[in-house]
């Protein structure tokens, strides 16, 4: 009998629509590597080819696997659901709770929320596109938000503020100063 020991991995890809950029659709699949080149939407006659080519042989990410753009911003995946939920309960607890405990309960739910938005997920996103990745290699790594890029793609020449494109784009880029 062979077993097979690699855990599933998985990865999600968030896509762009091609007729309602409104609309995402999610790509789930175990692992990076088992993208396919070709996709075709439901509903749509549109064929989507994913610029797989962009992956690195570790399974990270040197561009937007959706539009080929190699500038990507990293963020966090903040559970809103619970964190919201944490501050009703916090709510709730400070209208029935005696003084010094309805503060307490205030501090724990505020220290919840910080601790749920720093341990959690993160995700890459497209300046380009908006397509967003989940559960790829870390490295190289694509630095948090910076609209100084976002500027220069919204408004390209005419951006005020643009900074121009690193070679490479964002892959091991510094995170930005402001
Ligand atoms: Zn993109």
């Amino acid at each position: 009998m062979s077993f097979d020991p690699t855990p599933l991995r998985w990865i999600e890809l968030d896509l762009p629509h091609p007729e309602d950029p409104e609309r995402k659709l999610t790509l789930k699949t175990d692992g990076p590597f088992a993208l396919r080149k070709w996709y075709r939407f439901p509903d749509s006659d549109e064929k989507i080819e994913l610029h797989v080519d962009l992956r690195t042989p570790k399974g990270g990410l040197l561009g937007c696997l959706a539009c080929g753009h190699k500038e990507l911003f990293t963020r966090k995946v903040f559970n809103v659901t619970l964190g919201i939920s944490i501050v009703v309960v916090a709510a709730i607890l400070v209208l029935v709770l005696p003084q010094p405990m309805s503060y307490i309960a205030l501090a724990v739910a505020a220290l919840l929320d910080f601790i749920l938005y720093h341990v959690g997920k993160e995700e890459v996103a497209c300046y380009a596109c908006d397509a967003v990745h989940r559960g790829f290699d870390k490295t190289p790594k694509h630095p948090r938000f910076d609209r100084t890029i976002a500027e220069r793609i919204k408004f390209g020449e005419k951006a005020v503020m643009g900074s121009p494109m690193r070679k490479g784009g964002t892959a091991d880029a510094p995170e930005p100063e402001h």
